[in-house]
């Protein structure tokens, strides 16, 4: 958990590639649907556009559906989920939850991180142009494609998540600090820092990175 920006993509997917575990990302499974025209797409598009959480029934679902697969052996690492109480309350119904990784990143950060966020249109790969900017400007150093602004990483969607995030989603890590599930890693450092420092926290085996090809995935999974 963490706050818009505050690397909750990036660190779950240096997690999820080396510790062989499932990575879902609620916010990425809504754009991909709202890229591919589906029903669901078609539902979120414009709440998500501005910044608002989308009804729990469609988030739940979103997850039930996902982790039915049972192609989680190992487990899975979840980013973006639950962002209010009813969907902790329904988490916590569901399934095991060995801990919550509260990513600490004070709101000044938040707004840097998050304008200098870039998406390509056609693979749906991250960038950031402060630390991880492509080698063509505007162009995917993966598939070639156009690079663009996420419709909600504007300064109206932005405040508008963020207050969503302080009103809704915090109020869930304090369920989940009763549960003594919650480690917490300060953000603002670089992102291999970070990982080794949740990693640590968890008493899992330090990160040693990752072939070439993983690790510029991992540096730029999908926000
Ligand atoms: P993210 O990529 O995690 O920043 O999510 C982008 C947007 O997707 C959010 O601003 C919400 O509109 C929607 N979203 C993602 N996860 C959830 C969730 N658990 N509950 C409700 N809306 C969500």
């Amino acid at each position: 958990m963490g706050v818009q920006g505050s690397g909750k993509g990036t660190q779950s997917q240096m997690l999820a590639s080396d510790l062989d575990l499932v990575h879902i990302a609620v916010g990425d499974i809504f754009r991909w649907n709202v890229q591919n025209h589906t029903k669901l797409g078609a539902q979120v598009r414009r709440i998500m556009a501005s910044g608002e959480l989308v009804d729990d029934d469609l988030a739940e679902g979103v997850v039930k559906d996902r982790l039915t697969g049972h192609d989680w052996n190992y487990g899975f690492i979840i980013d973006g989920f639950p962002r209010n109480e009813r969907q902790a309350e329904f988490f916590l119904e569901s399934y095991d939850i060995d801990s919550v990784i509260y990513l600490d990143l004070p709101d000044s950060e938040v707004r840097r991180r998050v304008l200098a966020r870039r998406l390509c249109e056609g693979c749906g790969m991250d960038y950031n142009l402060i630390d991880s900017s492509p080698r063509v400007e505007g162009q995917c150093d993966a598939c070639g494609g156009k690079l663009v602004q996420r419709e909600d990483d504007t300064e109206e969607a932005l405040a508008v998540r963020l207050r969503e995030y302080h009103a809704k989603t915090n109020p869930v890590l304090d369920i989940f600090r009763r549960k003594e599930y919650v480690v917490t890693v300060e953000a603002r450092q670089d992102k291999i820092a970070v990982q080794q420092a949740i990693r640590k926290a968890l008493n899992l085996p330090p990160y040693r990175g990752q072939p070439a090809a993983v690790d510029a995935d991992a540096g730029r999974s999908r926000a």
